[in-house]
């Protein structure tokens, strides 16, 4: 029994994925319902089930919706190693707080930015403003979307069921 099933919430939303021994648990269980079948059946000495591709929980699970953790790499990877004063991309970027800790900015993802060495020199422990130069767009907290999280999965042709309830349309 390999494979994985994505695990719906009451509502809908995908919630994690879970292996078949567990879904088929849910499912037994009366925890779940089986929305998407897999194409496998899955053989006990007595009998044959057919595999679930995806499942909905009968309860709804309250979660706080997840984040992306504040880190450097994930700073860089948001802007896409761009430099968010010059445009210059590169694998030598510096984090930049647009306002200077020192001047109260925070360490948050509205405050940082991925810089140049340059850009940053040139900034120092000034504003933007002060500086002279000015940020390519806004930085703001990156969306955990399904796709970061549930991507990977899909690269398996049988988890094509999936698509349908990640909102990402057929390939
Ligand atoms: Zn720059």
């Amino acid at each position: 029994m390999d494979g994985v099933v994505l695990v719906l919430n009451q509502n809908y939303e995908p919630l994690n994925v879970c292996n078949l021994p567990r879904a088929f648990r849910l499912v037994f269980g009366d925890k779940a319902e089986v929305v998407e079948y897999d194409h496998q059946e899955v053989r006990t000495p007595s009998s044959a089930y057919r595999a679930p591709s995806v499942i909905r929980l009968q309860h709804l699970i309250r979660r706080p919706r997840p984040r992306v953790r504040l880190s450097r790499r994930e700073v860089f990877a948001r802007d896409g190693h761009v430099c968010q004063y010059c445009g210059r991309q590169g694998n030598d970027m510096t984090l930049d707080h647009v306002i200077p800790r020192h001047r109260g900015g925070t360490h948050t993802w509205e405050n940082l930015v991925t810089a140049c060495k340059t850009c940053n020199h040139r900034k120092g422990g000034r504003l933007p403003d002060e500086a002279r130069i000015r940020l390519l767009r806004t930085p703001v907290e990156p969306r955990s979307d399904v796709y970061s999280l549930f991507g990977t999965y899909l690269r398996d042709d049988r988890n094509e069921a999936w698509r349908t309830y990640l909102f990402l349309g057929r390939s």
